[in-house]
C-alpha cells in the first residue's frame, strides 16, 4: 500500500543545490509529490511504497550535496494523497514570517575531527561548534539571533574566532556561539561544597577517574545537569537511585560509540539513524541477551534499555576518556525539572552528587533529553525536548493565535501562530513549586518568543489541575477541553486526520464529561466535537490516587465488582501479601463506598491485571506495573485470546471484562505469566477491533500514554489494518500526556474558528 511522507529540514540546505538534489532523488525513485523551500525550512511530501520511501529518506541524508549541513529532520507518514508528478514548488513568501528558532544541534563531524586532532586549535575544547551544530534553544534569550542576544554575550571573541565568525567562507561564519579556549566558556570541576579541584582538561580526566573509582558526577551539559555514573558498576548505580530515590525507573545510558551500543543492543537501520541524528535522542533499544558489562540495576526486569550517543564536544571527550558506557540520567530530584544553573545544581543536588563539573557558559532554559521509540518501524516521540523543541508542528491551516496548557502530568504547553503549532520542551508533572514555576516561565518564554497575544488559553476540564487554574486565573477566554479529547485530537492534527472517526483514548486517567475518572475510551470524533462511543466498564479505585501505587487495590476493586463483598474469601489468597489491616480498610473503603470514585481506565485495568497475576502488588511509578506487564511477553507468541463481551446500556457501548479477569485467575494456576500477558493484550486489541466494527467508522487514531506499549499498539494496528480499516498513531508528539497541549490548542481553535463562521 502506498503512503506519503511529510518531511521539514532544517539546516545549511538553502540556496546549496538542495531542491534539485531532492527533485533528481525523487525522479530516481520514482516517487510523486513535491519539495518547498520557504523562509521556515525545507518541506517535502514524497508518496510512493513504503520501503522506497524508507530509502528515500536514508538517500537524503546520505547523498545530500557536501556542502549542505541537516540540523534537523522530521518525518511523519500519512495518507496517501494521489500526487501525479514531482514538483519544485517556489518559496511562499506570503503570510507572515516566522523567524524558527533551532533546537540544541548534536555536534557535527568536522567539529568532531577539530576537538580530537592534536594539531588544531579546539583540540579537547568543549565547547566547540560552528554554524551547523551546537547550542541554540537553550542558549537564546530573544530574538533575532544575534550574539548579543545569547548566553554568549559574556564572551568577547578573540581576534581568530572573530575572523572566522567574519568570513563568510569560514564554517563559522556568523556561528552565534563561536568560540575557542582562549576565549570561550571552561569546564570547572568542584567539589559538592563548591570548591574548585580543577580546571579545563584537567577538570575532565579528574572527572573520568572519579566516576572510575564509583562516584557520581553532577555534569552540566547543554540543556541541564545529568548524574552520570560507571554503568558497569552496580555498586555505584545502587548508590544513584538509593540518593535519587529513583528506585526502579530505568536509568538512560550514554554510550561512548555506536560500535558499543550494537554489542549490547538490537539495533534497527532506524534506531541506528536516530542514535547519530542531530536530533541524538535517547532510543529505547532491545537489550541482547548477551549484553557486556552492564550493571543489573540499570533497568531491572526490563528488556530495554534508553541509550543516546555523546552530542556535545564536552559529552564526546569525557566519554572517549571513559571509554564505557555511563549512567546519564537527568540531574533532578525525582520529579523536579532539571537543574540548570550552577549554584542551584549545587544546592539542590549535592546529597546525590560527589562531584560537579560544571561551565561558565549559562543555560537559559531547560531542555531535557528526547526520548524515542520505534512503533511499525516508525519513529515514536515519547518525551519531546532537545533536538526537536522548538520546531513547530505545521499544520495545513492557519490557526487563531492560542495558548494551551497541558494537563498535569508529564506536562507541555503549546502556542500558534499561523499555520505552527509550538509545542514547549517537555516540563514534567506539576507536583513541584519547582515545576510549576518553570510552567509558568516556558508559557511567558515561547509566548514572548513569537510574540503571542492569544485570543483564548486552552486546558483541562479539570479544574484542580494546576496547568486550569493558571488558565482561569489569566484575563482571558479560557476553553476547557476534555482530557480524552484531547488526546486523539492531537493524533489527528498531527497525522492530518480530518473529519469522522473513531478515537481510541486509552491512558491512566483524566476527568470526563460525566464527572467521573475516564481512561478506556472510545470516541466518535466529528466536527462539531465528540460523543463517548463506548468505554470500559467501570469499577472503584479504594483510596483514589493512592490505588496508582498500590496496584493490589485495584485488583480488589476489580474483583469487587464481580464478586462484591465474597470476593475477600473467595480470592484471600490472591490478598495474601497484603497486611490484614490494610486488607480490611480496603474493604470497608469498596463496601460502604468510601473514597472509591469509578473508573474506566484501561491503565488500571492494566494495573489490576499485573496485581493479579503476581508480578507485583506495588508500583513506585505510575504505569510501572502495565510496562512490566508489557515486558513479561518476552519473546511469547500466541493469537489467544480471553473472553470479552460489548454491552449497550443508557445508548453506551460498555465493555465488560469480568469474563476475562474470571479466566485469567483459572490461568494463573496452570498457565506462566507471559502467556497470560500475551493473552490479555491480544484480548485488548480484539477489544478496540470489534468496538472499531461496531462504530461504522473507517478512521481509527490511537493515542493515550497506553499506546507507547509497543506489542499493544503494533498488535492493534496490525489486527484493525488487516481487516480494512486505516489507523493512525503517534509520531512527532507523545501519546502520553505530553502530546495534550497539541489536542487542546487545536481543539480549541477549532471552536474559535465555528464561532467566527457563525458570527460571519
Ligand atoms: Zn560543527
Ligand atoms: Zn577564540
Ligand atoms: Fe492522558
Amino acid at each position: 500500500m502506498k503512503e506519503r511522507v511529510k518531511i521539514s529540514i532544517q539546516g545549511a540546505v538553502q540556496g546549496v543545490g538542495f531542491r534539485p538534489f531532492v527533485f533528481n532523488l525523487a525522479s530516481e525513485l520514482q516517487l510523486n509529490g513535491w519539495v518547498l523551500n520557504s523562509s521556515e525550512g525545507v518541506f517535502i511530501e514524497a508518496e510512493g511504497e513504503k520501503d522506497i520511501l524508507e530509502k528515500f529518506i536514508f538517500r537524503l541524508d546520505k547523498d545530500k550535496p557536501a556542502i549542505s549541513f541537516i540540523q534537523s529532520f522530521e518525518s511523519s507518514f500519512v495518507d496517501f494523497k494521489g500526487y501525479t508528478d514531482f514538483n519544485i514548488i517556489h518559496s511562499e513568501n506570503n503570510g507572515t514570517k516566522t523567524a524558527l528558532i533551532l533546537p540544541d544541534i548534536a555536534i557535527c563531524d568536522k567539529c568532531l575531527d577539530e576537538i580530537f586532532n592534536s594539531t588544531d586549535r579546539r583540540y579537547l575544547y568543549p565547547f566547540t561548534n560552528c554554524t551547523n551544530c551546537g547550542p541554540r534553544f537553550s542558549i537564546i534569550e530573544q530574538l533575532p539571533y544575534d550574539r548579543c542576544n545569547t548566553a554568549m554575550k559574556v564572551f568577547e571573541m578573540c581576534d581568530e574566532c572573530r575572523e572566522e565568525y567574519e568570513n563568510p567562507k569560514d564554517r563559522r561564519f556568523h556561528a552565534q556561539p563561536n568560540a575557542c579556549s582562549k576565549c570561550g566558556p571552561h569546564v570547572e570541576l568542584w567539589n559538592n561544597d563548591g570548591i574548585i579541584l580543577s580546571l579545563h582538561q584537567e577538570a575532565i580526566e579528574e572527572t573520568v577517574k572519579a566516576i572510575k573509582a564509583g562516584k557520581i558526577a553532577a555534569v552540566k551539559g547543554i540543556g541541564g545537569f545529568h548524574l552520570i555514573c560507571d554503568a558497569g558498576n552496580d555498586d555505584a548505580v545502587k548508590e544513584l537511585r538509593k540518593r535519587k530515590q529513583r528506585e526502579e525507573k530505568p536509568l538512560a545510558l550514554m554510550y561512548p560509540n555506536i560500535e558499543r551500543v550494537i554489542e549490547d543492543c538490537e539495533v534497527s537501520e532506524l534506531e541506528k539513524r536516530l542514535l547519530l541524528s542531530p536530533e541524538s535522542p535517547i532510543v529505547l533499544l532491545k537489550k541482547k541477551d548477551k549484553h557486556t558489562t552492564l550493571a543489573d540495576s540499570i533497568a531491572p526486569g526490563n528488556p530495554y534499555l534508553g541509550i543516546m550517543l555523546p552530542y556535545t564536544p564536552l559529552h564526546h571527550i569525557l566519554l572517549k576518556e571513559f571509554n564505557l558506557p555511563v549512567v546519564a540520567t537527568s540531574g533532578n530530584l525525582s520529579d523536579e525539572p532539571i537543574c540548570i544553573d550552577n549554584n542551584e545544581a549545587l544546592e539542590r543536588l549535592k546529597c546525590i552528587a560527589d562531584i560537579f563539573l560544571v561551565h561558565n557558559r549559562p543555560i537559559k532554559r531547560h531542555v531535557d533529553d528526547s526520548i524515542v521509540r520505534v512503533i511499525m518501524d516508525r519513529e515514536m516521540l515519547v518525551r519531546r525536548a532537545r533536538g526537536y523543541a522548538p520546531l513547530p508542528v505545521r499544520m495545513n491551516e492557519s490557526m487563531p493565535k492560542l495558548i494551551a496548557v497541558g494537563a498535569h502530568l508529564k506536562n507541555t504547553i503549546a502556542v500558534s501562530s499561523d499555520k505552527n503549532v509550538f509545542i514547549s520542551q517537555h516540563i514534567g508533572d506539576l507536583e513541584t513549586p519547582e515545576a510549576y514555576t518553570a510552567f509558568e516561565n516556558v508559557i511567558d518564554d515561547l509566548s514572548n518568543m513569537y510574540e503571542i497575544k492569544p485570543e483564548a488559553i486552552a486546558c483541562d476540564i479539570h479544574p484542580d489541575y494546576l496547568s486550569s487554574k493558571y488558565a482561569n486565573s489569566r484575563d482571558i477566554k479560557v476553553i476547557p477541553v476534555q482530557h480524552h479529547y484531547a488526546h486523539i485530537i492531537s493524533c489527528m492534527a498531527e497525522n492530518e486526520v480530518e473529519g469522522n472517526a473513531l478515537g481510541v483514548s486509552w491512558d491512566g486517567t483524566g476527568l470526563g464529561t460525566d464527572g467521573t475518572i475516564w481512561g478506556g475510551e472510545f470516541l466518535k470524533i466529528n466536527e462539531d466535537g465528540f460523543k463517548r462511543f463506548a468505554h470500559l466498564a467501570t469499577f472503584k479505585l479504594p483510596g483514589g490516587d493512592k490505588a496508582i501505587k498500590e496496584i493490589w487495590r485495584i485488583k480488589a476493586g476489580v474483583l469487587y465488582e464481580m464478586f462484591g463483598e465474597e470476593c475477600f474469601d473467595k480470592y484471600a489468597y490472591l490478598f495474601k501479601n497484603i497486611k490484614e489491616n490494610e486488607l480490611n480498610v480496603v474493604k470497608k473503603m469498596l463496601m460502604n463506598d468510601i473514597n472509591s470514585p469509578y473508573t474506566s481506565s484501561a491503565g488500571r485495568l492494566f494495573d489490576a491485571v499485573a496485581s493479579l497475576t503476581g508480578i507485583s502488588d506495588k508500583a513506585n511509578f505510575e504505569g510501572q506495573a502495565a510496562m512490566n506487564l508489557e515486558f513479561d511477553i518476552g519473546n511469547t507468541k500466541t493469537d489467544d485470546v480471553y473472553q470479552q463481551m460489548v454491552m449497550e446500556c443508557n445508548n453506551m457501548l460498555t465493555i465488560d471484562w469480568t469474563f476475562m479477569i474470571e479466566e485469567i485467575i483459572n490461568d494463573i494456576k496452570e498457565k506462566d505469566i507471559p502467556y497470560i500477558s500475551a493473552k490479555f493484550h491480544n484480548t485488548l486489541a480484539e477489544i478496540i477491533f470489534s468496538i472499531a466494527q461496531l462504530s461504522n467508522e473507517e478512521k481509527i487514531v490511537l493515542s493515550g500514554g497506553c499506546f507507547q506499549n509497543k506489542y499493544l499498539t503494533e498488535k492493534t494496528i496490525n489486527l484493525l489494518k488487516n481487516n480494512g480499516f486505516k489507523v493512525y498513531w503517534h509520531q512527532r508528539v507523545p501519546p502520553n500526556d505530553g502530546g495534550i497541549s497539541l489536542g487542546q490548542l487545536t481543539a480549541a481553535a477549532k471552536q474559535i474558528n465555528k464561532e467566527k463562521e457563525k458570527c460571519a
